[in-house]
């Protein structure tokens, strides 16, 4: 992990660190300073808000079992092939 020089850290860090500490617990003075930034900062306390429900709400599709028979249809099939011959032109 990259060193953050202070607590006041900006947006775009802390928007990181808030999506690292919901895969795994932060080290200390990461957790530290991700907490005094959004205790200042109220977008990114809206932002680390909205990602836990995001995340709760998304976990049943997250853990749900995908049938073995699952295929995507035809036509789909043609337009993401369409898509792909495009980049490689
Ligand atoms: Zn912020």
């Amino acid at each position: 992990m990259s060193r953050i020089p202070s607590p006041l850290f900006n947006c775009q860090q802390a928007t990181l660190l808030v999506e690292r500490q919901a895969d795994a617990p932060l080290p200390v003075r990461p957790r530290v300073q991700l907490w005094a930034h959004l205790h200042l900062c109220p977008h990114c306390r809206r932002y680390a808000l909205q990602s836990v429900r995001i995340a709760h709400a998304a976990r049943p599709a997250a853990e749900a079992a995908v049938p073995a028979n699952l295929a995507l249809p035809a036509a789909a099939r043609a337009r993401m092939r369409l898509l792909f011959d495009r980049r490689e032109e």
